[in-house]
């Protein structure tokens, strides 16, 4: 990719520190999302690394996942599937739990979103521990989907959650080290 669309996607991310709690230095992804240039160069570069491994389903994990996943989806020909927190999809479920450093959370997945060798891509838009991209590997896992890889906009990569998810391709588009 051109450095000049990197170089844009960095520009309109912007640092919130202590949100939401203290300590933790929040990459919020709006203002990219607001701006024309920014969103499409961000889509193009999510998408491209996957361009022709015959992606068939886009999962977007609750919520930024979501607003990434679509287009992204849209740009591979592939469907877009929601993982979303415990609760929020209507139809039977695959779940699966994962620690946070206060107490667990829980994705779930509808079972009739992935077939049996599905190929499917993972997109959220920050790989902080690892844990919520781990515990989505083990839902498409549960339903027999095949994992193509992971893709994300932001990794933070001092906390070396791609430990989590090493068997499987990851790309990001920025990482930031510290
Ligand atoms: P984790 O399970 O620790 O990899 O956290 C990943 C999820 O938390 C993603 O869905 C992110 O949207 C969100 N997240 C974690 N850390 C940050 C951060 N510093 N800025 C924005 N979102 C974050």
């Amino acid at each position: 990719m051109a450095e000049s669309a990197v170089d844009t996607i960095q520009g309109l991310i912007r640092d919130i520190p202590d949100y939401p709690e203290p300590g933790i230095v929040f990459k919020d992804i709006t203002p990219l999302l607001g701006d024309p240039n920014g969103l499409i160069a961000t889509v193009e570069a999510m998408a491209s690394p996957w361009a022709d491994l015959g992606v068939e389903a886009v999962v977007g994990i609750e919520a930024r996942g979501f607003i990434l996943g679509a287009p992204i989806a849209l740009a591979l020909g592939a469907g877009f599937v929601p993982m979303r927190k415990a609760g929020k999809l209507p139809a039977p479920t695959a779940s699966a739990s994962y620690g946070l450093e206060y107490g667990v959370d829980t994705i779930e997945v509808h079972l009739d979103a992935i077939s049996a060798g599905t190929r499917t891509l993972v997109i959220d838009d920050v790989l902080a521990t690892g844990g919520t991209a781990a515990a989505a590997a083990s839902l498409i896992d549960d339903v027999d989907g095949d994992l193509v890889g992971f893709g994300f906009l932001i990794e933070l990569s001092f906390l070396d959650g791609r430990r989590n998810i090493d068997q499987y391709p990851i790309e990001a588009v920025m990482t930031v080290d510290g």
